[in-house]
């Protein structure tokens, strides 16, 4: 497909778009197929000539449509809202238009950073205390996840790395981690128990009280038991909106029972009702959340944004670059320790000539590249990665590289 091609190609897409979301309401919520419905439908290998674009249209329409669940239709009232908007779908073709991919600072610093001040300007639409924002004294700030779940994994991990920080060697943590456990209530949302079993830890599921919410009173009382046996309390995650009635736990009491043991990591898991604390008025359960250490909610669930959106914010940073610290030298930069371009690694020492080099290549601007190690020798690697990237394209990389080293090496001689 060519640019022209392309312009044709949108246009019909946007219009089916517009089409799809006029008829909407007309369509079954819940698909009416088997299944295997799919297969006679389709051919049995992929096809060896291009077709249309209009052509690939009408099969969407005629053989893909029938097998969707209509999560966008008024009359969808499953699991829960799965939110888009027309300015999103516009900035989510935006996004595959640009296809960055920001790991790193370098690797997009405006991914980064805008990244970070979404995160504190959503941190505060919500409410967060200010030890969430990367503008705060600490060392607090928010990341953009794919899934609640990952939020809650994260946060364990975390929390057992922090509960295991002061064991020294192996043989310590392996003796100290399998006194460790989670709280969470009994109608907390699978992925908890899910990150239980992952982190390999104790994960107790607690009664709830009339309203289906965790209270206070049912964790002291699990928490007491466990210390009494010897077992170690080291975090707990609160759920702010239950997947099966959006009950809200107590965070206050929570938190006030957690002050009575050392260092416990309170998450909050407030994927699916979190965005009602957009609303001043509906902030009522999150009371007691200046005693969180991570909270996540999901914006693609009710804040229109496409799927996946998740955001998750965290009091101390460091702890999750701990819990999860790995060093490949393509990912080692330049502004690593600056707070406003944060990542989750650690800094690096290598060949010399090598780094100056790769660092005056890349402020010269005309090519962009990354370092490498194998084996103990640190290289300067050349990938081919645009679809744009023609023989003369390697041809000026490598004239590039060569009139650079060239230079430096002179400069190095006089
Ligand atoms: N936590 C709660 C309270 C939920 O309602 C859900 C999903 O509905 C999740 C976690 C899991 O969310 P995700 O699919 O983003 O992992």
């Amino acid at each position: 497909m060519n640019n022209k091609e392309f312009r044709s190609a949108a246009h019909e897409m946007i219009d089916y778009i517009v089409q799809y979301y006029d008829t909407i309401r007309d369509r079954r919520p819940l698909a009416a197929v088997e299944p295997g419905y799919l297969r006679p439908l389709m051919p049995s290998s992929a096809p060896t000539a291009p077709e249309s674009f209009s052509d690939i249209m009408n099969d969407v329409e005629r053989i893909i449509q029938p097998g969707m669940t209509q999560w966008m239709s008024p009359h969808f009232h499953a699991y829960f809202p799965s939110g888009n908007s027309l300015p999103s779908l516009l900035g989510d073709m935006l996004c595959g238009a640009l296809t960055c991919v920001g790991f790193t600072w370098e690797a997009s610093p405006a991914c980064t950073e805008l990244e970070v001040i979404m995160l504190d300007w959503l941190a505060q639409l919500i409410g967060l205390p200010d030890y969430f924002l990367a503008t705060s004294p600490g060392s607090g700030g928010g990341v953009i996840l794919s899934t609640a779940s990952e939020a809650t994994l994260i946060a364990m991990l975390a929390a057992k790395q922090r509960a295991l920080k002061d064991c020294v060697g192996h043989q310590e943590k392996a003796k100290k981690a399998p006194l460790l456990v989670a709280y969470a209530s009994e109608m907390s949302h699978s992925s908890v128990e899910r990150a239980g079993l992952l982190s390999s830890v104790q994960l107790r599921l607690l009664p709830t009280d009339d309203t289906f919410a965790l209270r206070g009173a049912a964790l002291a009382s699990a928490m007491k038991h466990d210390a009494e046996l010897g077992l170690i309390p080291f975090c707990v995650i609160v759920t702010l909106g239950t997947t099966a009635s959006c009950a809200f736990d107590s965070l206050q009491e929570i938190g006030e029972v957690c002050r009575g043991y050392s260092d416990v990591w309170i998450h909050v898991d407030a994927a699916y009702a979190g965005a009602a604390f957009v609303c001043e008025e509906f902030r009522g359960p999150m009371k007691g959340v200046h005693m969180a250490d991570s909270f996540n909610f999901n914006p693609h669930k009710w804040l229109l944004v496409n799927f996946d959106c998740s955001t998750m914010w965290i009091r101390k940073s460091e702890e999750v670059v701990d819990a999860f610290r790995v060093d490949p030298i393509y990912l080692r930069r330049q502004h690593q320790a600056n707070p406003e371009a944060p990542d989750y690694r650690v800094v690096h020492d290598g060949n010399a000539f090598n780094k100056r080099l790769l660092k005056r290549l890349n402020k010269e601007g005309d090519i962009h590249l990354v370092a490498s190690e194998a084996r103990g020798v640190y290289f300067l690697r050349v990938a081919v990665c645009s679809r744009f990237t023609e023989s003369e394209d390697m041809e000026f990389a490598w004239r590039t590289i060569e009139r650079t080293t060239s230079a430096m090496l002179a400069e190095e001689q006089r």
